[in-house]
């Protein structure tokens, strides 16, 4: 029977960011980080991906190349939660102890609650840049289609990167538009939602890119079942007084974001809320009820926007607060909800979306520098040059970069 000082649930961009971050503020720390999987992925990356911007193995590790000096990793998957003993069961029914927990498992995505899609992604036009072995099937797509019609979803929220659905239509529309195809290519927005962004001060400058690829939008559809072999895709669509209908529409090409949900062994476990997210204070990013349980990225309940960039400002907050609360760091440190999507409205230009809670911009930049409403060349050269290092070389390895907690209420 395994027993650590902390134990570390998922080894995606939250939780080899945190274990880094108590290791480099506390060497003598036992340290174990659970994940089954043999690589990790750099996610944001995907985006580019499927535009050929970035070749695929770019955006990937092998898990035993980033586990920090200093941690166990424990290939393994977390079955259940036992917070009364201070115990994780493993599959296989191992049982791992610790005296401090911290969650960070990510988010579910739910292939298959679309109807058909399970079948025929990868397949029939059929793709999605939410998987790393589908993402050059997009930019495969977007190269050959010569002309028809390119259908982009966006699944109900929450979700993670919400602007990564659009991004898939603008970096598409743009690649055609340069190929002078566009005109032959209805491009079609199938969103879920009643908005183009949550954060409204971004709207305007994405409404320029809709009307320079003239793409159609349609708010509160939702995908619901798709027939790769007739090229078909229905969408249920609700009305003002929200009755709902269906509606069929033909592609030559679709760009599916699966619905997502939080994973099943949290949703069932006593750490999770009513929705099924592990349940922090937003603030402190501690669990509400277990007091030696803290969470961070996709799989908490916090309103913040679910990107790696939140995660980066996360994972610091909550190694602090965990030594803190060991009575080995001087205070507790409050996350204000900062999250960054880097809208790719073109090849070249992005839109740089970063907020807080209730939507409070908080850009990182002064404006003068880069001014996050507009689209800049220096938004792209940060995501495409400087981030993936950032991302790699400093939030995995517990080196601070922009993201030093702040002791006390911001
Ligand atoms: P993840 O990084 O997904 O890691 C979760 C880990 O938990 C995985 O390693 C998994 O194996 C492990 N796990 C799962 N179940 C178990 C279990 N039972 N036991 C143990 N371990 C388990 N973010 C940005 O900041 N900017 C962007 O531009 C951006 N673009 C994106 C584009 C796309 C297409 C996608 C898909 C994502 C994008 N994101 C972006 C979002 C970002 O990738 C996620 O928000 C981030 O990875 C969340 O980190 P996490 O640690 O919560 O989850």
């Amino acid at each position: 029977l395994a027993e650590y000082d902390v134990v570390v649930v998922g080894a995606g961009a939250g939780g080899i960011s945190v274990a880094s971050s108590l290791l480099a503020r506390d060497s003598s720390l036992s340290v174990a980080i659970v994940d089954p999987a043999d690589i990790h992925y750099y996610q944001p990356g995907w985006t580019f991906v499927g535009a050929g911007i970035f070749k695929p193995s770019t955006t990937a590790k092998t898990m035993a190349s980033l586990i920090p000096r200093g941690a166990d990793w424990v290939k393994a998957a977390v079955a259940a939660f036992d917070p009364a003993r201070n115990a994780v069961i493993l599959e296989g029914c191992r049982v791992l102890r610790y005296t401090r927990l911290v969650v960070a498992a990510g988010i579910k995505l739910d292939w298959d609650a679309i109807e058909g899609l399970p079948e025929t992604l990868g397949r029939n036009g059929v793709t999605s840049n939410y998987r790393f072995d589908l993402a050059s099937y997009t930019w495969q797509l977007v190269q050959e289609l010569q002309g028809g019609r390119a259908l982009f979803t966006q699944p109900p929220m929450p979700i993670k990167c919400a602007g990564a659905p659009q991004k898939a239509l603008y970096l598409s529309a743009d690649y055609w538009r340069r190929q002078g195809r566009l005109a032959n290519i209805d491009v079609q927005f199938y969103n879920a939602g009643a908005v183009l962004f949550g954060v409204p001060e971004y709207v305007p400058a994405l409404m320029k890119y809709v009307e320079r690829y003239n793409a159609g939008l349609n708010f509160n559809h939702k995908l619901v079942r798709i027939d790769g072999d007739r090229r078909t895709a229905w969408f249920e669509q609700t009305d003002a007084d929200g009755n709902p209908s269906e509606v069929a529409t033909e592609f030559d090409m679709i760009h599916v974001v699966p619905p997502q949900t939080a994973p099943d062994f949290i949703r069932v476990s006593p750490l999770a809320d009513g929705a099924g997210w592990v349940d922090v204070d937003q603030n402190t990013l501690r669990h509400k009820q277990f007091d030696n349980i803290w969470a961070l990225g996709d799989v908490m309940n916090a309103p913040n926007a679910k990107t790696a960039a939140a995660a980066r400002m996360q994972a610091p907050i909550v190694a602090n607060n965990l030594l803190a609360d060991m009575g080995r760091s001087k205070g507790v440190a409050h996350y204000n909800g900062y999250g960054s999507c880097p809208l790719t409205v073109e090849r070249g230009k992005i839109v740089l979306a970063e907020f807080g809670y209730g939507g409070k911009l908080l850009p990182s930049m002064p404006t003068w520098l880069l001014d996050g409403r507009k689209p800049t060349r220096a938004a792209w050269f940060l995501k495409e040059r400087l981030l993936p290092p950032i991302y790699w070389k400093a939030m995995l390895r517990g080196r601070e970069w922009l993201a030093t907690p702040v002791i006390g209420e911001k």
